[in-house]
């Protein structure tokens, strides 16, 4: 099918030889509001947009939105069965859109509008999750919600911390999740992190300079796998989480130096 769309398009440019009729046929941009108007119908059909009860207004924007996609001359005005050839092969990023939107315009939602939303938002949707979430939740529809933690995990930045309300790895470094907005204890990052166990490990491997700098900055930084002295953080992006440091951690720190201090 795609080789076909591809040789009749090349076909048809390449008839143009006589430069008189190449001459004739000026530039002129296409005015994709118009065609947007004429082909909203057919799109709509197409996509089943009627069906999912989006509003008119609305469906007109997201075939704007799409044809803009599908269309890549300015000039040249495609067939309306190419342009719907098109949006078949674009179909996860169509979808994507149209669930966007969605979320984006609307207040209420059916279960069959959020089902939609909630499978083919991919990526597009992450900014609003911590929304869609309590709509999830107001309506009970806990398939839907863990279907949510699938994507999250695969088109958003899970953090290593599972938030004990919702579920979703969303804990943040300032302690408060993502999604639900809940927030958690101290003492909860450090178990969730595996500090204690960690820190052992880096004390064992910090130089002596090193953890008298950690005693004067008074906390760490640590992610999933390893803790940093906050100077020295590695620059790749990722979830660095302080955690201050309690007696009983500078405790153990001086006793490392003192420690090392015996073996010289
Ligand atoms: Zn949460």
């Amino acid at each position: 099918m795609e080789a076909d769309e591809k040789t009749s398009e090349t076909t048809s440019v390449s008839t143009q030889v006589k430069p008189k009729k190449k001459r004739s046929r000026k530039k002129k941009a296409l005015d994709l509001d118009k065609l947007a108007d004429s082909l909203k119908d057919t799109i709509s059909d197409f996509l089943g947009l009627n069906i999912l009860g989006i509003p008119e207004e609305l469906i007109k924007k997201i075939v704007r939105e799409i044809l803009d996609i599908v269309i890549t001359s300015s000039s040249y005005k495609p067939s309306t069965d190419t342009i719907l050839k098109r949006i078949n092969r674009h179909l996860d990023i169509v979808r994507m859109i149209i669930a966007a939107r969605m979320l984006e315009h609307m207040k209420d939602f059916t279960n069959e509008q959020l089902e939609f939303i909630v499978y083919y938002g991919g990526k597009m949707i992450i900014p609003e999750l911590p929304r869609l979430y309590k709509i999830l939740v107001k309506k009970k529809l806990f398939d839907l919600l863990d279907y949510l933690k699938y994507v999250w995990e695969k088109y958003g930045q899970p953090s290593p911390v599972k938030c004990p309300k919702c579920g979703f790895y969303s804990v943040m470094p300032d302690s408060t999740c993502f999604i639900c907005g809940y927030t958690v204890t101290d003492e909860y990052l450090r178990e969730e992190l595996g500090f204690e166990e960690k820190f052992r490990e880096y004390i064992k491997n910090a130089s002596v300079a090193e953890l008298q700098e950690i005693i004067d900055i008074g906390f760490v930084l640590v992610d999933k796998n390893n803790i940093y002295n906050p100077k020295y953080r590695p620059r790749k992006p990722g979830y660095y989480f302080p955690i201050y440091l309690r007696k009983r951690d500078i405790l153990l720190i001086s006793e490392e130096i003192s420690r090392r201090k015996i073996k010289i």
